[in-house]
This record gives C-alpha cells, structure tokens and sequence, in this order.
C-alpha cells in the first residue's frame, strides 16, 4: 500500500506587511492596516497547536516587511521592544523557542533572507522553506521584486549549503506556459542535485480571490495540475517528495498521477493564505487504497542526517518513530526543557 504523508500544524501568521503585489494574493495588507503578531497571540496559537497535538508550528509572513515604510512604527505599535530589521529576526527566533518550549518544531518561511539571518534562524528551525513559483517573467509579479526568481534560487541554494531541509514549490496559474513549468521543475531539480536538501515540492494551483488583480483569472483546470504533478514526478530526483494542498484542489487523481504528501493541515488554524478554504477532513478524500501517515516538518532521510536545527534535535527525537515519521504511540513531550514519557 503506497503511503501518503501530511503534518499536523499550526499555522502562525507572523505579519502581513509585504514589499511585493503579487496579483493573487489577498494575504498582504497595507501599511495602515498590517501587523505584527503579537507575544500573546502566538503565545494562545502555539498553545491550542499543542493541546491538539500538533507536530509543527508554520511560521509565514510577508517578503521582507522591513522595506516597507512604517515598519518601525507596526513594530513599536505590536509590542515589540526593537524596530529594526534585525529586532524582527530576533523576534522570529523567540517564536520559534516558543514553539519548541511548547512541544512545536517550527517551519519558518521568511521570504528572502541574508545568509547572515539564515545561519540565525535556522538552528531553531526544523526544516526552512521559501515557495519559487516560477522561473517565467510574469505580469502578477511586476510589483514583486522579492519574486525574482534568480534572487529566490540564490536562497534556496544558500540553504542548500547550509544543509537545511528545505521545502520548496511552483505556483501554476499565473500566467506562464507549461514550458515554463518545466523550467521551473528542472531549476528545483538541479538545486536538489547541487545540494541534496529539497525535501518536498508543493503544486500549487491558483486561487483566483476577490479584490485582487486577478480575481477574473480562471483557476488552472485539474488536468492541467495533473499534468504537472506527472511532470514534477518525471523531472525531480527520487526521494523528493511532491506535495498538493487538498483545500486547493481534490488530491484523489493527483496522488495517483505521483503525489506524495498532502502538506501541512492544521486542526486549529485555517490556511491564513486561502482562509476561505477550509481543510478537509481527511477521512472524506476518497483515498482508500492509500496509508495516510503523520510525519514530521522533517522528513526522515534528513533526520537520519541530523539535518535538522541543533536547538530542535531533542524534539525531533521525541516526536519521530523508528521509520522518521511522526510517533503517536511512543510519544514523548517535552516540559520545561526535560523529556518526559
Ligand atoms: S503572495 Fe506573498 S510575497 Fe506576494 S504579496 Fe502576498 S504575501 Fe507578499
């Protein structure tokens, strides 16, 4: 029986304050109206993550908020006691303790990143992650300078060399052609060649939202994602997982053309990117026939490396089974630092 693997998460929206416009996105806020989680809203996130028994704990936000006029102030205004770009790192790093503290491995996407700020919060992460989309030139990311696909490449490789399991996906809908999905499978290939460290592939189709510059678009037909899952299976190394998002699309016929993994669900938090989606329940996605796993924001092979953050290694041993996946029926929490049965 194949074996089809998904996290249970908790979704932590860190801000919403963005320097790009990309023509999808309905996340990002303007300056007036974006913030900066605060101490006590993650605090209660992290905690309902723990009680329902989550792995992880997805840190997301915007492409570098820092570069956003006003970001000193949202800073000031959400608590935080620096307003610098590097205060905000700092920030991202106590989240990921609090999540670690709480019995959570994170999973940080911070959009792009110096090397300096990787080698930073990388330690407290279990694995990274940083969506390229495409490697086309496309009118939704005109605005979008973080969206350059040689600039997102550059980090994805940067992690590489920081052996950071790293997740990584194309976005289809959005205005490139499927030879520029191509394009953007064989650049994620030959990153994984070079380094050996993309852990998974997300497919994710677009969701056209209302009020965004695309809303008209059409979404891309399901034979359309199909055909790219069966191209990601073509052209990416063994052993790379290929991930879909079953709120997105129905995942029956995308598993069978080579999907592996249904990402991250959370019982607790909707998908804050397409809140209007909600998960599905797994037991309703028609895929008898599959054996549905819990793993890790690591995946096992990495584990078995120990390519993981040092600060997260006592966790992963407690949470992972003898095979790398998650652990239910020897599962270990961690209090105050000191394991417990
Ligand atoms: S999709 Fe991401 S990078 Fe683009 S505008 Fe939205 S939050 Fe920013």
């Amino acid at each position: 029986m194949r074996v089809l693997t998904y996290s249970r998460n908790v979704f932590i929206p860190v801000t919403d304050l963005c320097s790009n416009r990309c023509g999808y996105c309905s996340f990002r806020r303007d300056p007036d109206r974006a913030r900066i989680i605060r101490r006590s809203e993650a605090s209660r996130l992290i905690s309902q993550g723990s009680e329902a028994g989550c792995s992880e704990a997805l840190l997301c936000m915007g492409d570098s908020p820092w570069k956003v006029p006003g970001f000193d102030r949202i800073m000031a205004s959400s608590g935080l006691a620096g307003i610098s770009r590097s205060d905000f790192i700092d920030y991202l790093i106590e989240l990921c303790e609090m999540s670690l503290a709480a019995g959570l491995l994170p999973h940080t996407n911070a959009g792009l990143l110096s090397e300096d700020e990787m080698k930073r919060i990388a330690p407290y992460n279990a694995s990274m992650g940083l969506m390229l989309e495409t490697t086309a030139d496309v009118s939704a990311h005109a605005q979008s300078p973080d969206k350059n696909p040689v600039r997102r490449i550059s980090h994805i490789a940067q992690a590489g060399k920081l052996k950071i399991p790293f997740t990584t996906g194309i976005l289809i809908g959005i205005g490139e052609s499927r030879a520029d999905r191509l394009t953007s499978l064989k650049a994620i290939s030959k990153l994984h060649k070079d380094y050996g460290h993309i852990q998974e592939v997300i497919v994710q189709p677009l969701n056209p939202k209302p009020g965004t510059s695309m809303s008209t678009s059409q979404p891309p037909m399901a034979s359309e994602v199909e055909d790219t899952v069966r191209l990601a299976k073509k052209i990416l190394p063994g052993g790379v997982a290929i991930q879909v998002p079953p709120n997105l699309i129905e995942p029956r016929l995308l598993v069978e053309a080579g999907a592996d993994d249904l990402g991250g669900i959370s019982p607790v938090t909707p998908d804050w990117i397409n809140p209007e989606r909600p998960w599905p329940e797994l037991e309703g996605l028609h895929l008898k026939g599959y054996c549905l796993r819990e793993r890790l924001p690591v995946y096992p092979r990495y584990i078995l490396r120990g390519w993981y953050g040092n600060k997260t290694k006592r966790l992963v041993n407690a949470l992972a089974g003898h095979d790398g996946l998650r652990c239910r029926t020897e599962l270990k929490v961690i209090n105050d630092g000191k394991e417990a049965s």
